[in-house]
C-alpha cells in the first residue's frame, strides 16, 4: 500500500474525530451559507495538525467553491456573513473564496472583517 494512501486515511480519521464537536458549533448547518445540503467537514489547511480552528462544517456547494469551482458574484452574497465567524477556517476560508471575485463589495467586506491581517493583506492586493 502506498505510503501517501495511509497518510491521507490517517487524516481522515482524525478530522472524523473533531465531526462531532464541529457539527455541534455549527448547529448542524453549514458555517459558510446556513445551508443543509450534504454537510461535511472541510480541511482547511491540509498543511496543519487538523483542529477545531482549521476545519469547518460545509455544504454540498460551498465545498465546491472551497474546492475552486467557478463563483458566481452573486450567490457569493450568501457567505458573506462567514466572515464575522470567530473560527480561522470559517472567516479565512470564505474570504478566500470571496476574494476570488472583483467585485467593490467583497473588496470593502473583507476589509471590514477581522480575519488575520496578513491573508487580509495578500487576499487584498
Ligand atoms: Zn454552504
Amino acid at each position: 500500500m502506498a505510503k501517501g494512501y495511509v497518510a491521507n486515511r490517517e487524516r481522515l480519521e482524525e478530522i472524523a474525530g473533531f465531526g462531532k464537536g464541529i457539527g455541534k458549533r455549527a448547529g448542524f448547518a453549514c458555517e459558510w451559507c446556513g445551508g443543509k445540503d450534504d454537510l461535511r467537514v472541510w480541511d482547511q489547511r491540509p498543511d496543519l495538525p487538523p483542529g477545531m480552528e482549521t476545519l469547518a462544517l460545509l455544504c454540498l456547494r460551498c465545498r465546491g467553491w472551497a474546492d475552486g469551482r467557478q463563483v458566481e458574484p452573486r450567490e457569493l452574497r450568501a457567505i458573506r456573513d462567514a466572515l464575522w465567524s470567530d473560527v480561522p477556517a470559517v472567516a479565512e476560508g470564505a474570504a478566500r473564496v470571496l476574494s476570488r471575485c472583483r467585485e467593490p463589495w467583497v473588496r470593502e467586506a473583507i476589509e471590514e472583517s477581522f480575519i488575520d491581517e496578513t491573508v487580509k493583506t495578500e487576499l487584498l492586493k
